[in-house]
């Protein structure tokens, strides 16, 4: 049997950017739909239901984030947006609606391709384990038993930054906004509180480091300016 190759519907306004995108992606051997506004996405994902969406945020009509809104409705396709600069806000609010990662342009066709690669195996992987350990290299974290261990030894969080370690790792890959990130674990009172999220984070690097031996989980953390935080894959 062959493997079934992903199909991705790609959603761009600009001609140029759609049509060098659109032909990169089929290089690499991905089904490519390509859409240039937002009504038109919305008709091929219906038609299509693809593996993954690439999805520029400025669009006419319907934009991005309504195009992110009707997905997330009723799919947790990956989706990745493509925010101009001056879209800031709008590249958090997608990841706070549901977006499971961004490409700020221009940008490169190795980096597209590295996290059109992440997120399409993100979704393979998804099936998560039954028990609900959260795993990543030596680092263990077991909702369970409230326990978190590197090789083995148990590390002492304190209740935020075992929340916190949780809420990273059970989206291990994807950035998660420091609103996300706030809310789940202070409550929404403290949404602007971001500075929180430097300290605690610190801690909790401090905390692993003590325990890791082997430094293999040095990058870990990985601070997105301006969005908030994302896990990195530790090989
Ligand atoms: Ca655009």
């Amino acid at each position: 049997m062959t493997e079934r190759r992903a199909s991705i519907l790609l959603v761009e306004d600009d001609e140029r950017t759609r049509q060098a995108v659109a032909s990169n992606l089929e290089a690499k051997g991905y089904g490519v739909r390509a859409a240039a506004d937002g009504e038109e996405a919305l008709v091929l994902w219906e038609l299509r239901r693809p593996d993954l969406i690439l999805l520029d945020l400025g669009l006419p009509g319907i934009d991005g984030i309504g195009v992110l809104r009707r997905v997330r409705r009723d799919a947790t396709t990956p989706v990745i947006v493509l925010s101009a600069r001056g879209e800031e806000r709008d590249k958090v609010e997608a990841l706070d609606e549901g977006a499971d990662d961004y490409l700020a342009k221009p940008f490169g066709m190795a980096e597209m391709h590295a996290r059109v690669r992440a997120a399409l195996r993100r979704t393979l992987a998804s099936e998560i384990d039954p028990s609900g350990v959260l795993q990543i290299g030596n680092l263990r974290l077991d909702p369970d038993r409230r326990l978190v261990t590197v090789d083995d030894a148990e590390v002492r969080l304190t209740p935020r930054e075992y929340e916190l370690l949780k809420v990273l790792l059970a989206n291990a890959g994807r950035v998660v906004t420091r609103g996300r990130l706030l809310r789940a674990v202070w409550g929404t009172a403290y949404a602007e509180e971001g500075h929180y999220l430097h300290v605690y984070i610190g801690q909790i690097r401090r905390k692993l480091a003590a325990a890791d031996r082997k430094g293999t989980l040095a990058d870990l953390f990985a601070a997105e300016p301006g969005v908030g935080y994302r896990v990195r894959a530790v090989s």
